[in-house]
């Protein structure tokens, strides 16, 4: 490694490594990134990848995207792209779009900046976003309503004439997270610059707070539940003063606002590693503050047939990530959910399990209860209502009518759910091939599959009860009786 400056410890003074040193090359980088990164070198500015691009890149995984920092002015870049917008109330970004492909351009923060990432974009975000791109020229340079406001000081045309918010890259590098996400790539010389050490933490695979870890957890922490996701995600060890604060600190997280932690509960999720992200939650006693009626759930019946579907669930979307196939919020909410769902649906006399209104009326209640803490946007509300009443239809399908459940827009869902339900004996396995067989008929031909229609089963069964006492031998027991029984709701 060539050391051309002092120690990374010495504090604002980066080590950098020259290319012949390090492994990112520029045919790992989307051509879209080195496109901007050109144009505001060209243009006489500073440019960076930054973030978790690099960090990848180093560890030889693909990123998931590419975000650039720069000494240009959001106001500057905005000039210098046509097809980009302004994007962030408290600290403003650029997204240059290029199609589906946005990559996100952020002007050095300074000291005093709202840190990296800390405004939720979620969908309905986005939707406001979309809104506020389309009467750009009216809109395009409202003034932020929060502290940063009285950093910025504007001409009478709304013209940025000085901006406390941002600053140089030696200032930006202490807003960062964890030293191995705060290494820039320097688009100049392509060298590497690390202040904090990020190199040799990527090498031994470690996870470390910048600067003093309950300090960084207190200003935001959601960083708490970020440590989290990158253990999961990289497998990296979380160093032990990283670790240590959690358990004290982990209540604060019930101040983030909700929008913000579905964000974060998607990243933990549908990225991949989402069967991981449940066990490191679960160690580090996040889940208990982040989704408390699962983790009550999951406690209170270590090992059932729920917890058992659950992580199935969470594998077979891993599954699909990998192969590119698409995942959806609805799908997450209503496997987190399945505990407390059919624990509300089995605390009514079974006679009712299979009626829709006590399903829908046990999903709003279970929905409502998780949203105090994660946001759950009305549509996937919805969309997770739909799928548990959907199951008993699919259950106990009435002749010919089950033939329009097929163009329901939740079947798909629904059907999923059901094989997964069948999986551990919570739904009759014959149903369920019944549907798999189903779908492979031409329309023309669906007739057939009446007369191999298996009978409607009784009585219903939706998992929840009862497993707190179960041993494995008592599961496998009942998981044989259901089986004849051939039944469940939810
Ligand atoms: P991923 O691969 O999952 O996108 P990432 O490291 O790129 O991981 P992002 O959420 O995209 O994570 O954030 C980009 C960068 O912004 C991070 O690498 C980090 O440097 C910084 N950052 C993001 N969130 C925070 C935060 N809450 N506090 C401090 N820095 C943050
Ligand atoms: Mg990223």
């Amino acid at each position: 490694m060539n050391e051309i400056s002092q120690p990374a410890e010495s504090g604002r003074v980066a080590r950098i490594i020259a290319r012949a040193d390090h492994n990112i090359s520029r045919s790992q980088v989307a051509t879209n990134a080195l496109r901007v990164l050109y144009r505001l070198k060209d243009a006489g500015f500073q440019a960076f990848l930054v973030g978790g691009c690099v960090r990848d890149i180093m560890l030889g995984r693909r990123p998931k995207d590419f975000d650039v920092a720069t000494n240009a002015l959001p106001e500057e870049v905005r000039s210098l792209f046509r097809n980009s917008r302004l994007v962030g109330r408290r600290f403003r970004l650029a997204h240059v779009v290029f199609g589906r492909e946005i990559i996100e351009v952020a002007t050095f923060r300074a000291a005093n900046a709202p840190s990296p990432a800390d405004e939720p974009v979620t969908e309905d975000d986005a939707e406001a976003e979309a809104e506020e791109v389309e009467t750009a020229g009216v809109t395009r340079f409202d003034v932020p309503e929060s502290s940063a406001a009285e950093d910025r000081v504007q001409d009478t045309h709304g013209r940025l004439l000085r901006d406390n918010a941002y600053g140089s890259v030696e200032e930006d590098v202490w807003r960062r997270d964890f030293t191995a996400n705060a290494l820039y790539y320097n688009i100049a010389d392509f060298s590497v610059w690390d202040y904090v050490g990020g190199t040799e933490d990527i090498a031994s695979r470690r996870l470390r707070l910048i600067g003093e870890p309950e300090v960084r957890y207190r200003e935001d922490p959601v960083r708490m539940l970020r440590a989290a996701r990158f253990e999961a995600k990289l497998d990296f060890t979380l160093d032990p003063d990283t670790a240590a604060p959690i358990p004290q600190l982990r209540h604060l997280l019930a101040q983030v606002p909700p929008p913000r932690l579905f964000d974060e509960t998607l990243k933990l999720f549908l990225t991949g590693h989402g069967q991981r992200s449940l066990q490191v939650l679960r160690e580090r006693a996040l889940l208990a503050v982040l989704l408390p009626s699962v983790d009550r759930y999951l406690v209170e019946q270590p090992g059932g047939l729920v917890e058992q579907l659950l992580v199935q669930g969470l594998r077979n979307t891993d599954s699909r990530v990998q192969e590119d196939k698409p995942v959806t919020p609805t799908f997450l909410f209503a496997l987190l959910l399945y505990g407390p769902i059919a624990r509300q649906i089995e605390s009514l006399p079974p006679q009712r399990w299979h009626e829709i209104g006590a399903i829908v009326e046990a999903c709003d209640r279970c929905l409502r209860e998780a949203s105090r803490q994660v946001t759950i946007p009305r549509r996937v509300a919805l969309g997770v209502r739909e799928m548990y009443a959907l199951q008993p239809r699919l259950e106990q399908p009435r002749g010919r009518r089950a033939f329009r459940l097929l163009e329901q827009p939740r079947f798909r869902a629904a059907y999923d759910l059901l094989i997964l339900r069948a999986q551990f004996g919570l739904a009759s396995a014959d149903m369920a091939t019944w549907w798999t067989n189903l779908q492979q008929l031409r329309p023309e031909d669906r007739e057939q599959a009446l007369n191999a229609m298996p009978s409607a089963p009784q009585p219903p069964r939706t998992g929840a009860e009862g497993d707190a006492s179960a041993s494995p031998a008592t599961r496998g027991r009942r998981r044989r009786r259901r089986r004849r029984n051939t039944a469940g709701p939810a």
